[in-house]
């Protein structure tokens, strides 16, 4: 058995960020830019309106006073994305809509609720502040500035940014694709009519899905019987994937025949039983250049295995450099005690945050086949290898699954 540290940096030392690809920009959410994104041009573009309103010349209007409203004539109607055809002289306005280009001349915005509109003139009713309501060119940001930099991440708040800056298309760190396979003679599909003595394939939903929370792409293999020559084809067909994880079959059974698979086909197992619960069996290989995670099949240890492993090697292939879960201390709220067996826990819990400090308890039902507590769970509690008893009010380790 080695430590969950140790396979994690086995595993992130044979592995490297994936090549960069030119992509259109709705495409690139999540991922890592590999280029710095430089404006195109100004942000605004040009001096235009943030209001529904009036543009003028201040230096008409600066000695109005409330009882003497003053009128200005109105030379031209400026629509947003329209071009002003007429500079302001003095003694005019144009009337103009929010995000329209203000005019040669005018200086200053009033708006519409403080005017008053008489047949080709317009009343100024209230005074004004020089400038107001007018969006300068480039305040925002100029022809030139780097908005964004190599390594960043795209997100949704600063993809609206990349488009103003005038992207189409982006250079970013391309997402692996992750081939998921489901072992088990037992196994048939959601849509199946399941024998009680069948078990429905759970794993190839949780793991895709834990795929796509990562970023990645999943490309599903479906179900294969405990038959080696089965899964070797399988994994044959997961040639253009980038990763390899298969679930079932990899603990000392008589039809697991996982790791004697890989090996036909000529890889070496790096590793196989890691001193964790749940999750031991784990295998890993390289296959042709690929990693290979062989998971347990229940569907507990699927998920946490594929936590600690798998998402980590997905983030770091994709180009991210901050790629573990986040863990925090929290107080525990009830005592723990664990076999003194050197492997480190992982415990679905509830992890809550009331008053300014976090505490955490760990659910019932914690066989790594039960599904409701994992169905509850918002933290992994963490035992170390070296412990034997967490006592109630201690602080403790815990990874954070959801915000
Ligand atoms: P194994 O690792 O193949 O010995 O499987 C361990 C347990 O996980 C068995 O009870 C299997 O029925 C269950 N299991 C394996 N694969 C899946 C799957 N794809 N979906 C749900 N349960 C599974
Ligand atoms: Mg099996």
């Amino acid at each position: 058995m080695i430590l969950v540290k140790e396979a994690q940096n086995i595993i992130l030392e044979k592995l490297q960020p994936l090549e960069p690809e030119n992509i259109p920009l709705l495409n690139t959410l999540g991922a890592v830019l590999q280029e710095d994104i430089c404006a195109q041009r100004d942000n605004p573009p040009a001096d235009n309106s943030a209001m529904d309103g009036y543009a003028l010349r201040f230096n008409d209007i600066s000695s109005l006073d409330q009882n003497n409203p003053l009128s200005l004539k109105v030379v031209e109607d400026i629509p947003a994305g329209q071009k002003p055809t007429k500079s302001i002289n003095p003694g005019e306005a144009s009337r103009i809509m929010t995000g329209a280009v203000v005019p040669g001349g005018a200086d200053t915005v009033v708006m519409v609720e403080e005017t008053e509109k008489k047949n080709g003139s317009v009343s100024i009713l209230k005074p004004q502040k020089k400038g107001s309501h007018v969006r300068k060119q480039g305040e925002d940001f100029k022809k030139g500035d780097i908005l964004l930099s190599k390594g960043d991440l795209v997100t949704s708040s600063n993809i609206a940014i990349i488009a103003t800056a005038g992207y189409a298309k982006l250079s970013v760190n391309r997402k692996p694709v992750v081939a998921i396979l489901s072992t088990g003679d037992e196994l048939v599909d959601v849509d199946a009519k399941a024998e009680d003595h069948q078990i429905i394939n759970s794993n190839t939903y949780l793991l895709a899905s834990q795929v796509l929370e990562s970023g990645a792409k999943p490309m599903l293999l479906g179900i294969v019987r405990d038959r080696k020559d089965d899964i070797k084809e399988k994994l044959k067909s997961a040639n253009k994937a980038d990763i390899i994880v298969t679930s079932g079959g990899v603990s000392v059974g008589d039809y697991d025949f996982v790791k004697d698979a890989i090996q036909d086909l000529g890889s070496e197992i790096v590793f196989w039983k890691i001193a964790m619960k749940p999750g031991k069996p784990l295998t890993f290989s390289m296959l042709s250049k690929r990693p290979l995670f062989g998971l347990p099949g229940n569907p507990v240890s699927s998920f946490v295995s594929f936590e600690q492993f798998v998402r980590p090697a997905i983030l770091k292939m994709s180009g991210h450099t901050d790629i573990f879960r986040k863990t925090i201390r929290a107080t525990l709220t009830e005592g723990i005690k664990k076999k003194d067996d050197g492997r480190r826990h992982f415990l679905r819990s509830t992890l809550t945050y009331i008053n300014g400090s976090y505490s955490v308890s760990a659910l019932s039902g914690q066989g790594s086949n039960m599904l409701a507590s994992l169905a509850s769970a918002n933290s992994l509690l963490i035992i170390p290898e070296s412990e034997t008893e967490l006592k109630s009010g201690q602080q403790v380790e815990v990874q954070v699954l959801r915000n």
